[in-house]
C-alpha cells in the first residue's frame, strides 16, 4: 500500500481547465481581465441563481475588504463577526480601521449564535454605536442558522455580509449559500471545494452595488483619458489565467460536492457506535451541507484519547487533519476585541479536529484514515 501523503483537502481538476487556460492564451489575454473572467462571473451567477452580480477577484479576502467598503464602513465603526472562523473574515475590518466584536457560536452549526448576536447588537446599541456590519460564516460547508440571523440583521437594520468561502454549493431551504445577505464572499482558494489556485468573488444584491465593487477592485479610476482618482482604490482582480481553471472547475462542482459528502458519510459511518464522537452533522434537512471538511470533537473522557493524540497517529502515517480554526476573540492579535457568549467556540477548538476531506480520496485513503481511527480505539480497549 503507499504511503503517498494524504492531505486535508486538495485541488483536484476537472480535466477541462487546460482548455480554457488555452483560450486565454489563444486570444492573448494574460492579465486580470477577459473573456474567462466574464464566463466565470456569468456560470457562478447562473449556479447561485437568485438574480445576483458576481464580482471575480484575486482572493475571499478581497471581497470581504470589499464588501465593508461597499457597506461604506470606515475607521471607528464597529462590525461583528462570528469568532469562530478563519482570521480572513475578519482582518479586512482592523484593514478599514474599524473594530470587530465578536460573537459565539450555537452547537447545533458552530456557526453564529442567532442569540448571543441579538445580546451583542442591544448591547452595542446601548453603549452608543450601532454596528454597521454583520459577518456570518458558515463554517466547513455547514450552512449557519441563517434564517433567524437574517431575522435579528433585518430587525435592527444592519446589513448582512454571509461569508461563503467555504461553503459554495450549500443551501438552506434550498437555497444557496453566499445568496442571503446584503453582500456574500466566496474563496477559490487551492484548498476550497472549487479552486482557481487563489481567487474569489463577490456576490453583489444590485447593479449599484456590483458596480462599486468593480470601481474599486480596479483601482478606483475616475472616467477621464487620463489616471484621474478621487478615490483610493485597490487591485483586486481576477487573472483570466486562474479565471480560466475556474470555468473548467464550475463543470465538476456538482460532483465534488457528492465527493465531500461520500467522505462525510464515510466518517458517518465509521464513527456511529464509536462513544465519545461528536461529528458536525446538518441539524435538519433544511441544511444542506457540501461537507467541505468532516470534521468532529472527541470528549477525551470518554475515548481515553483526545484530538490532538488522533492528529498526531494521522501525523505519524503521513495523514494530514488540522484543529478546529481557533476562535478570533481568543487570539493574541484580537485580544482587545469586545467578546459576548461563552465558551462554545472555545470548547468546539479545545475539543475538535478537522478530517481528510478532499474530493479526491481514494477508497484506499479512506482505508488508511480509518486504521489510524480503529487503531485509537483498540490502544484504549488494550489499556
Ligand atoms: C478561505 C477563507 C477566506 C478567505 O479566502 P482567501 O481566498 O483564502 O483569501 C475567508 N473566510 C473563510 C471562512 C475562509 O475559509
Amino acid at each position: 500500500m503507499s504511503n503517498a501523503k494524504i492531505w486535508l483537502s486538495s485541488p483536484h481538476m476537472g480535466g477541462n481547465e487546460l482548455k480554457y487556460i488555452q483560450s486565454a492564451f489563444d486570444e492573448n489575454w494574460v492579465a486580470p481581465m477577459g473573456s474567462n473572467v466574464n464566463l466565470f462571473e456569468k456560470k457562478l451567477e447562473e449556479y447561485l441563481e437568485e438574480n445576483k452580480y458576481i464580482t471575480a477577484l484575486s482572493t475571499g479576502t478581497a471581497a470581504v475588504h470589499l464588501a465593508l467598503n461597499v457597506l461604506g464602513v470606515k475607521a471607528g465603526d464597529e462590525v461583528i463577526c462570528q469568532t469562530m472562523t478563519f482570521s480572513a473574515s475578519a482582518n479586512p475590518i482592523v484593514y478599514l480601521g474599524a473594530k470587530p466584536i465578536f460573537v459565539d457560536s450555537e452547537s447545533d452549526t458552530w456557526n453564529m449564535s442567532p442569540q448571543i448576536l441579538e445580546d451583542a447588537i442591544k448591547d452595542r446599541i446601548a453603549l452608543g454605536i450601532k454596528p454597521k456590519a454583520i459577518i456570518v460564516v458558515h463554517l466547513y460547508g455547514m450552512p449557519a442558522k441563517i434564517e433567524e440571523i437574517l431575522k435579528i440583521a433585518n430587525k435592527y437594520e444592519i446589513p448582512l455580509i454571509e461569508d461563503a468561502a467555504e461553503s459554495l454549493g450549500s443551501s438552506y431551504k434550498n437555497q444557496k449559500c453566499g445568496t442571503f445577505g446584503v453582500l456574500g464572499v466566496l474563496s477559490f482558494n487551492g484548498n476550497k471545494i472549487i479552486t482557481t489556485s487563489g481567487g474569489g468573488a463577490l456576490v453583489c444584491t444590485t447593479k449599484e452595488q456590483q458596480s462599486k465593487a468593480l470601481f474599486l477592485a480596479t483601482q478606483a479610476r475616475d472616467s477621464a483619458p487620463h489616471y484621474q482618482h478621487s478615490e483610493i482604490g485597490f487591485n483586486y482582480r481576477l487573472s483570466n489565467i486562474s479565471a480560466s481553471i475556474g470555468c473548467g472547475q464550475m463543470e465538476v462542482l456538482e460532483e465534488r460536492i457528492l465527493q465531500r459528502r461520500k467522505n462525510f458519510k464515510f466518517y458517518f459511518d465509521l464513527f456511529n457506535n464509536k462513544p465519545g464522537i461528536t461529528m458536525l452533522v446538518e441539524p435538519t434537512s433544511d441544511f444542506y451541507s457540501n461537507h467541505w471538511l468532516s470534521a468532529i470533537t472527541i470528549d477525551e473522557k470518554i475515548t481515553g484519547f483526545s484530538s490532538e493524540d488522533l492528529c498526531t497517529k494521522f501525523h505519524e502515517s503521513n495523514i494530514e487533519s488540522r484543529p478546529l480554526w481557533k476562535p478570533m476573540h481568543l487570539q493574541p492579535v484580537f485580544a482587545d476585541a469586545p467578546y459576548y457568549g461563552g465558551n462554545i467556540a472555545e470548547n468546539l477548538f479545545k475539543k475538535g479536529l478537522c478530517l481528510p476531506s478532499g474530493s479526491n480520496l481514494t477508497d484506499e485513503n479512506r482505508n488508511r484514515i480509518k486504521k489510524v481511527i480503529e487503531s485509537c480505539f483498540q490502544l484504549e480497549k488494550s489499556k
